[in-house]
């Protein structure tokens, strides 16, 4: 073989290994919080008419996620567009990134019903309380029809519930106004960025300081 054409392949090779070397540990990083927008696609979550819980929880997901960015926050979503995801995969992501806290958000149907509630899995789970204490008194403040609470376990049966069973880390699940009342509609579109930022700010809040400002600089240092 010319001597050039061995150079080339060592080349190649390299770029190769470096290549898939950085990929793994890109997917390994370590992450503030994972973001879960419920629902996605086919699963479009509860309806009222052509309203669609997906599309609530995305849309407040994504002006969520902008303002942790922009707050140095590592955030990531669980999806970022009108795609299904299936709950184990939520979790995994979020066990594999090691996240230091996990919030989904979703919305209620019950007819005649209003308000907000958050569910955490576990009696003996104050991180988590803390966590959901802290978003519900955020999106108390910004405007909502009726504090529901905190409320402990799974409620009906697996179904939404499933990510706090499963996620490794503090985690919670914001069931932010009824789809099926048009009082909770209006507060969500009238205040959908006053939602975001509560949420961002109570998320800012339960993170341990040295995590926040390490991010704000490198994110791919010596994060375990
Ligand atoms: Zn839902």
């Amino acid at each position: 073989m010319q001597r050039w054409k061995r150079w080339l392949l060592i080349a190649l090779a390299a770029v190769v290994v470096l290549g898939g070397a950085y990929i793994i540990f890109k997917s390994d990083e370590r992450v503030d919080v994972v973001l879960d927008p419920g629902h996605g696609d086919h699963d479009a979550g509860a309806a009222n008419g052509d309203r669609l819980e997906k599309d609530d929880n995305l849309a407040l997901a994504l002006a969520t996620a902008d303002l942790l960015k922009q707050q140095g926050v590592n955030v990531r979503l669980t999806r970022d567009d009108d795609r299904f995801v299936s709950l184990k995969k939520r979790c995994s992501l979020a066990n594999r990134r090691h996240a230091t806290l996990f919030v989904s958000l979703h919305r209620n149907s019950a007819e005649g019903a209003k308000g907000v509630e958050i569910w955490i899995g576990s009696e003996n789970d104050p991180a988590s309380r803390a966590l959901a204490q802290a978003i519900l008194d955020g999106l108390d403040a910004a405007g909502i029809s009726k504090n529901r609470g905190v409320k402990t376990g799974y409620a009906q049966g697996v179904g939404d519930y499933y990510v706090n069973k499963h996620t490794r880390m503090p985690s919670c699940l914001v069931e932010l106004g009824f789809i099926t009342s048009d009082e909770d509609n209006a507060l969500y579109d009238a205040h959908l960025a006053d939602y975001a930022a509560a949420i961002a700010q109570a998320i800012h809040a339960q993170l341990p300081e040295k995590e926040t400002t390490a991010q704000a600089g490198e994110t791919t240092s010596a994060a375990e």
